[in-house]
């Protein structure tokens, strides 16, 4: 069944590698292949489906626009879906958490939407270096792969990369050392030589990088830091935001508000691709032109993205949602034995297994029993919780269930 894929596509393909399976449809937390076959979804798109998979109420408001011939692409006139969403946003995101934000639509990935985070700070600050993170990603673009701490992510690219100041994230270097003390230092000896930056980009759960998690005393003393030394503070809320840590913005829970918000993956809501940064209006100085693309007007994604704010609108839905994250911990912490932690915040979790071949081998055997799951870090040692936020308590525990089955069988043959 592969054969044709092996012939015709691309050797970078990957997720279909560890999935060798042919789907065919796809509906909330279930996928189907050509045999009939169903496989739970704790993968998710890698974000991109936080509310599962052809949702009925996005679907609804897609085929409406559809039937009524709506502008599908729209550069970036004005249409009547961009004017929904715009109000959707404001009223839904913006104004009940008392943000003041102008949103840019970028090109429809999530690393256009940091490039676009990128030029506004260098721009606004007349800097260039860029403070990132270790085990961070941003994407695969080169500016925004840049920031990547991954090795073989930023070695691929064959060009040098540069501009950026990579620093100890939150824990990096255990619990007893402070790293934005450090980080301090750095910003304020001119014998340090790191260049004045214009930005620091951090991730509030790094979801590539292992799932490691910002304190929100940790966020609050980098916005400060930030703030004191007039450096763009920007957060990439491109996987964990979008209700993916139990809140709407994943820095909620921290109180702050970084000078650019960067959204994507999960923003459309029905896995359509869309991205946008949303930017302090003091710093939005690009001009008309200068970060343009030919897909900033994807209309079918600002359809369902608003039908997507729509479920926000009704409180219900945030109350279940952190229902469910009790949960998915409650089931994750269970799971755990010595040696193995469980990683990361609300919906966005972990397990991280002391060697990376364990990782790899509860993903496989996960998958042999109708799970997908992907695995996450640098040496790939940790295993990803990603199920949709929408998931029933049911199929949560069905999955959690295979999990602890595909734990126990790598576990037990690796003692053996
Ligand atoms: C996925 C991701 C990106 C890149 O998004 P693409 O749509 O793949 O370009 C950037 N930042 C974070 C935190 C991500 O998880």
């Amino acid at each position: 069944m592969t054969a044709l894929f092996d012939r015709l596509e691309s050797n970078s393909r990957t997720y279909c590698r560890r999935f060798p399976a042919l789907f065919t449809a796809a509906r909330g937390h279930t996928l189907w292949d050509e045999t009939g076959r169903a496989y739970l979804d704790f993968l998710s798109g890698a974000g991109a489906l936080n509310y599962g998979h052809n949702h009925p109420a996005l679907k609804a408001a897609l085929l409406e626009y559809l039937a009524a011939d709506g502008p599908v692409h729209g550069l970036d006139l004005h249409t009547s879906a961009k004017a929904r969403l715009l109000e959707r946003f404001d009223e839904v995101v913006l104004r009940p958490r008392g943000l003041s934000y102008r949103i840019q639509f970028t090109g429809p990935t999530g690393a256009n939407a940091v490039e676009a985070a990128l030029k506004t700070a260098r721009r606004a600050t007349g800097r260039t270096n860029v403070i990132a993170f270790t085990s961070g990603f941003h994407g695969m673009s080169l500016g925004a792969l840049a920031l990547a701490g991954n090795l073989a992510k930023r070695a691929a690219c064959g060009t040098p990369l540069d501009r950026v100041t990579r620093v100890p994230y939150d824990g990096y270097l255990g619990p007893g050392v402070d790293t934005l003390e450090y980080l301090e230092r750095l910003l304020d000896d001119p014998g340090s030589g790191v260049d004045p930056p214009a930005a620091i980009v951090v991730e509030t759960v790094q979801g590539e990088g292992g799932l490691n998690v910002a304190g929100s005393q940790w966020l609050r003393r980098l916005q400060h830091l930030a703030r004191e030394r007039a450096i763009v503070l920007i957060v990439d809320d491109i996987q964990a935001g979008c209700g993916r840590t139990g809140t709407f913005l994943s820095f909620e829970e921290a109180g702050i508000q970084p000078d650019i918000v960067c959204l994507a993956k999960s923003i459309s809501g029905y896995g359509l691709p869309m991205a946008l940064t949303l930017i302090r209006p003091e710093i939005d100085v690009l001009g008309p032109g200068e970060h343009s693309g030919t897909f900033r007007g994807h209309n079918l994604a600002f359809v369902t993205a608003a039908a997507a704010l729509d479920l926000w609108a009704d409180p219900q839905f945030t109350v279940d949602l952190q229902k469910r994250c009790r949960l998915l911990a409650e089931r994750a912490d269970a799971m755990t034995y010595t040696g193995c932690a469980v990683r990361g915040r609300g919906m966005l979790l972990g397990l991280a297994f002391p060697e990376p071949a364990t990782a790899a081998a509860v993903s496989a055997a996960a998958f042999r029993r109708g799970l997908l799951l992907e695995t996450s870090g640098a040496q790939g040692h940790v295993v990803k919780l990603m199920p949709p936020l929408t998931i029933d308590d049911e199929a949560l525990h069905r999955g959690m269930d295979i999990l602890g089955d595909a734990v126990r069988e790598t576990t037990s043959t690796e003692k053996s």
